[in-house]
């Protein structure tokens, strides 16, 4: 039999035909009749995935000491019970605040933040009096995706659509559609848009991927991108080349902005960045030779110390020169859109990371989970002794895995449910086997723009269940959870409820409205009707009344990583950047399985021709990594990285994974304490290091 599905091995979303035979998955083939229908390595190896020997399949208690990775099997009931003991006695304890929860991305499109995720109704720590409900909105997209747009524009990247299609040139900055993790769609378009004449400039340390299509490639140091715009904007303003007519009637702050950048030298800019001053006036030659330039940028510009601000620099780029609602520019995709309204902070019962971050709480209505460790190990600001953690794997995907795994054996009660053992569940009391997309309802959106429910192409493996039925069997027990479903047919109501059936067309593309361009001439971006950007002050915010109300720095102001003195040591010439997505992993799902892992075999340190020169190492040479918070041992790759800077992928450090990922743990390298102000977003894309040959052998090459 086969049956047309969406893939559900990351949240993608491609159309594909799945052959199921005896009730399992036995293939699974794009289907080549939808715009849609896509396979990646992972889809493909979907059988292998869902049938493998690691994949948890019955509910585990520990029967050792955390961090052994010790187990007995159980019964649903006796595991339920046993959680719900753990909860209550943790509650009991200290409170019911020292309960928190997390929702990682490892749950690959399943429903199960309808349960657990703060901006639902039902949510569960909420009903046990718990405001410590976290998602990986503590460490992705948020920043990128809301907080800079919005101090801007007052809008959000989902209204804004980069027109490459129309565009003369694009811009991928801080961004590599090439090694994405998701359906590759954008480097589709990107070639499509070179082959009819569209030139393309990457600004990226890494050349590797888009770098190597790239018309220019400009080499920045990571974590110094806002130096780099800071320069392009003092040169467009010291030479007066900006939209004179848009500053006046449509931006705040451009003339405090300007005062800030004569504080400035080129030389300094040019310095922090790794930019020469030449490569820097060319750069902006192009960018001001029209106003078709498109922006391809996402999460990797947000991981920096002064990452909103630098941010909201490239936005004033685009803003103050007219690339702004024009064809081949930056598409406002949006009408009558309404203020933001930050959330009120609360008095009491508040989220770990509240105090430090309040702004960030006023955009997601919930704590930063960076701070958890300190919660859990300082009891600052009181004492958190439990965690229920949900497809997702903090100890490889935050900084300092030390520091989680010491997290993890002071922990009182430590609930996991996944599809596969992980290093954070090893630390477990209870381990619960949850299902894969496959396997149960998913909510997909329709051509009409509307969320629907697609049924499951099998039964679940083994015993494991929908993340929803997990956290519903505990929440029975703890008794706030009665209006959860108890049952699959359960479940598929209680979806319905909210997500109406499938039962249509989610492929094809919908319809399109005519595009109006300069919106916010006629009035047609904001609620009241009124020309200008739906901010508080009506303008293009330069400078954000909403920063400004929250202490900081109004305009964008850039900090070096290496203004900080304990980091800026000369034993640490080198600077490392991390946490870029794999076409072959999705975060740490994937390198354990031999599938995956044949075809990304080490944790390469990406590292310039020239440097290994000097260094003396050579392409495939183990390297020594050294930061000021750790030490790891990574395979060298030399090729196309900016001078002085390396790059290594995260992802290793767990004991299920093959020996050179076990050991090559980037995260054993950075650290949680050096974070964005205004978001707390850990600052791993910029770290001070050195690197050194390595004379080791890994037993799987002897
Ligand atoms: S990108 Fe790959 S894993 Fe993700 S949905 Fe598409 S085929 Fe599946």
């Amino acid at each position: 039999m086969v049956v047309n599905r969406i893939c559900g091995m990351c949240q993608g979303g491609c159309q594909v035909n799945v052959t199921v035979e005896d009730g399992k998955i036995t293939k699974v083939e794009p289907d080549k009749t939808s715009p849609k229908g896509r396979l990646c390595i992972r889809g493909a190896l979907t059988p292998e995935l869902l049938y493998s020997e690691d994949r948890l399949t019955y509910p585990l208690i520990r029967d050792g000491k955390r961090g052994e990775g010790k187990f007995r099997r159980a019964s649903w009931e006796e595991a339920y019970e046993y959680a719900a003991e753990l909860i209550k006695k943790t509650m009991g304890k200290y409170g019911a605040r020292a309960m928190a929860s997390y929702l990682g991305r490892g749950v690959l499109g399943m429903p199960v933040g309808r349960i657990l995720s703060n901006n639902q109704k039902p949510c569960l720590m909420k009903r046990l009096g718990s405001p410590n409900d976290f998602n990986a909105a503590s460490i992705c997209n948020m920043a990128s995706s809301m907080v800079t747009p919005v101090t801007t524009s007052g809008l959000n990247t989902r209204m804004m659509v980069q027109d490459i299609p129309n565009s003369d040139y694009i811009f991928s900055w801080g961004k590599n559609p090439t090694t994405d993790d998701g359906p590759q769609m954008l480097i589709k378009s990107i070639k499509a848009a070179k082959e009819r004449g569209a030139k393309l400039v990457v600004i990226d340390p890494r050349k590797n991927g888009i770098g190597e299509l790239a018309d220019l490639w400009v080499p920045v140091i990571p974590g110094a991108d806002g130096a780099l715009a800071l320069a392009m904007l003092k040169l467009i303003v010291d030479g007066e080349r900006y939209d004179k007519e848009f500053v006046r009637d449509y931006t705040r702050g451009f003339e405090e902005f300007k005062t800030y950048l004569e504080t400035l030298s080129m030389e300094q800019l040019s310095e922090w960045c790794g930019v020469s001053e030449e490569m820097i006036t060319q750069l902006t030659e192009i960018f001001c030779s029209t106003e078709k330039i498109s922006l391809v940028a996402y999460t990797g510009l947000e991981y920096q110390l002064s990452a909103i601000q630098n941010n909201r620099a490239i936005f004033t780029l685009w803003a103050i020169t007219g690339k702004l609602d024009v064809e081949g520019g930056i598409y406002l995709n949006c009408r009558n859109v309404p203020t933001f309204s930050p959330k009120e902070l609360p008095t009491e019962n508040k989220p770990i990371g509240l105090d430090e971050f309040p702004l960030f709480y006023k955009f997601i209505g919930g704590g930063q989970f960076c701070r958890f460790p300190r919660a859990v190990l300082e009891d600052d600001p009181y004492p958190v002794r439990g965690l229920i953690l949900v497809g997702g794997s903090p100890v490889l995907t935050f900084p300092d895995s030390k520091m989680w795994r010491k997290v993890y054996e002071k922990l009182e009660c430590f609930i996991v449910s996944d599809r596969y053992p992980t290093e954070d569940s090893r630390y477990a009391d209870v381990v619960f086997p949850a299902c894969t997309v496959f396997e149960t309802y998913k909510p997909v959106m329709g051509a009409d723009g509307k969320i629907a429910l697609i049924e499951p192409a099998i039964e679940p493996v083994g015993e494991s269940r929908d993340d929803v039925l997990i956290l519903a069997g505990i929440a029975k027990k703890l008794g706030v959870g009665d209006d959860y479903p108890g049952s699959v047919e359960d479940l598929k109501e209680w979806l319905c409820q909210m997500i109406p059936p499938y039962a249509g067309d989610f492929a094809t593309g919908g319809k399109q409205s005519p595009r109006i361009y300069q919106k916010y001439k006629s009035g047609e971006l904001r609620a009241d009707g009124q020309p200008g950007f739906p901010t508080p002050s009506g303008k293009f915010e330069i400078c954000s009344v909403l920063l400004e109300e929250n202490g900081f720095t109004p305009y964008p102001e850039y900090k070096d990583i290496r203004s900080i003195p304990e980091l800026n040591r000369p034993e640490f010439p080198f600077t490392m950047t991390t946490g870029a997505r794999s076409m072959h992993r999705m975060g740490v799902f994937g390198a354990n399985l031999p599938g995956v892992a044949k075809a990304e075999p080490y944790p390469y340190m990406d590292l310039n021709p020239e440097d290994a020169k000097e260094l003396g190492i050579g392409d495939g040479d183990w390297a020594q990594v050294t930061t000021p918070f750790g030490t790891g041992t990574f395979k060298t790759r030399v090729c196309g990285m900016a001078r002085h800077c390396i790059h290594i992928p995260h992802g290793g450090g767990s004991a299920y994974m093959p020996e050179a990922w076990r050991v090559g743990n980037v995260n054993e390298l950075t650290s949680l304490d050096y974070n964005d102000p205004i978001t707390g977003f850990v600052t791993m894309k910029s770290v001070p290091c050195r690197v050194e040959k390595a004379e080791i052998t890994m037993e799987s090459e002897t």
